[in-house]
């Protein structure tokens, strides 16, 4: 191996999870745990990340910055970047048109304007999913990067355009963009294990906290040993990795990566900024 890049992001999505991906509109209980989110896990995990000088990515819907504007303030005030995870937190494919779909994605600018004085370089699609409009916005609207897929596990990339899926003969993957693709992997997420919800079986939340962090070791490891400048992003939620019993492993992962040579922690922006193809 040649180093290797590790991003730390957080999908801070508060409420806005709750009310737009599982329809809990009348539900305030669990509206408060996106409260919990704003509240009380986003700043423990800054005290960590300023703790151990560690740089880290925010996505933060709109929706989130107008309903908790001081939190949001302290994340870029303290020296962490904020980029872009829609305003609403809808699926991008469930808008019903593209008209739809980029005025939600230009108020989200909007959010991250007032916090921020500058506009979001990448995107992160609340569903992790694109809708046939999605790269033509992001495109128009100047964005440099995007991390919602999953073509590659550690290596950046660019977004492939005009594929096509024909039900009678072979898949085409279509052009690079110049989009770049710093990809995700639900491998590297916390919210499907760890989080409880009542509609979705496979979402039990009832993981084992050994098991999912024994995963990221192991993912970690095998990129540091196997891949030249391998680039580990993780994605993790406020209100699901900010919970007591994960705060400490998630300190000691991050030591376990520190005690390795050449491993640098780096934001997204600056990593899709480096990138040459
Ligand atoms: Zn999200």
């Amino acid at each position: 191996m040649t180093g290797a890049t590790v991003c730390l992001s957080y999908d801070f999505d508060a409420v806005s999870t709750w009310l737009w991906s599982y329809d809990s509109w009348e539900m305030p209980t669990r509206h408060s745990r996106g409260v919990f989110g704003a509240e009380v896990a986003a700043p423990r995990l800054l005290d960590l990340h300023d703790e151990h000088d560690i740089p880290a990515t925010w996505f933060i819907p709109g929706h989130t910055i107008d309903s908790f504007e001081e939190i949001c303030g302290e994340v870029w005030d303290r020296g962490y970047d904020i980029q872009h995870h829609g305003w609403s937190h809808t699926g991008p494919a469930t808008f019903e048109s593209k008209e739809d779909e980029q005025a939600d994605i230009e108020r989200g600018i909007e959010s991250i304007q007032d916090v921020t004085g500058r506009e979001p370089t990448g995107y992160r699609s609340p569903a992790w999913d694109f809708s046939q409009h999605t790269l033509d916005i992001l495109q128009e609207l100047g964005f440099e990067w995007d991390s919602s897929k999953m073509a590659s596990d550690f290596r950046p990339h660019y977004v492939y355009g005009n594929w096509s899926a024909p039900e009678d003969g072979p898949y085409d993957r279509g052009e690079p963009t110049d989009l770049v693709e710093l990809p995700v992997s639900w491998q590297r997420d916390d919210w499907p294990p760890l989080t409880f919800t009542w509609s979705r079986p496979h979402r039990m939340g009832y993981a084992s906290e050994d098991s999912i962090f024994q995963r990221w070791y192991d993912q970690f490891d095998w990129m540091y040993d196997h891949v030249d400048d391998g680039v580990f992003i993780l994605t993790m939620h406020p209100q699901v990795i900010g919970q007591a019993h994960r705060l400490q492993r998630l300190e000691q992962l991050i030591q376990h990566m520190q005690t390795k040579d050449d491993v640098q922690f780096e934001e997204m922006d600056t990593v899709a900024q480096n990138f040459d193809g």
